[in-house]
């Protein structure tokens, strides 16, 4: 289904405000791109809020968390970005695995079972995009999920 990358992330936004705001972590939004994107909206809604939800469990009161829509070249870059308790190093690679969690200690108190992000993997995967992250720890965390954008037209975003 062709969908505005932009209005689908803004009614995204909207829903998850409030439990930003009743934790004290601000939220923002910006769009950069007009392009439409070829996804499954029920399944692509999970992706998002399986990302936000991590971000608001692990970021503390005052922190900042930013959903930014880019395109480059043909594809549309959703990018969510917190400055939560960041992820060591050696544990990156394994974040996608189903049931991996950082350090069972630290994640104790927020609960889960580590399916989150193996779920938004496969999804991605489906859609025919790709995820990757950045993180430093104690300074936050970025996902960025890359996908083929268009225009309404049926064309590419650069014609
Ligand atoms: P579930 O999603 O099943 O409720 P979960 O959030 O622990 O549980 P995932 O979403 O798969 O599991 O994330 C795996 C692990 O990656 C988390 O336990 C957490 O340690 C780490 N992680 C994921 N996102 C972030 C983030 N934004 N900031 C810091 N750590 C994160
Ligand atoms: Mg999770």
């Amino acid at each position: 289904e062709k969908i505005n990358i932009c209005s689908f992330m803004n009614s995204i936004f909207q829903k998850m405000k409030p439990a930003f705001k009743s934790k004290g972590v601000k939220l923002e939004f910006t769009c950069k791109t007009e392009a439409v994107v070829d996804i499954d909206p029920t399944r692509f809604e999970q992706i998002l809020l399986n990302l936000l939800d991590n971000s608001l469990k692990y970021s503390e009161m005052n922190s900042l968390t930013q959903i930014e829509i880019t395109n480059e070249n043909n594809f549309v870059n959703i990018i969510v970005k917190d400055q939560g308790i960041g992820i060591p190093d050696e544990d990156l690679p394994y974040i996608f695995d189903r049931l991996y969690r950082v350090e069972k200690s630290r994640s104790r108190l927020t609960g889960g079972y580590g399916l989150g992000l193996s779920i938004v993997k496969e999804i991605v995967g489906a859609h025919g995009g790709n995820i990757t992250v950045e993180s430093q720890l104690n300074k936050g965390t970025c996902f960025k999920i890359t996908l083929k954008g268009f225009y309404d037209d049926n064309n590419f975003v650069n014609r």
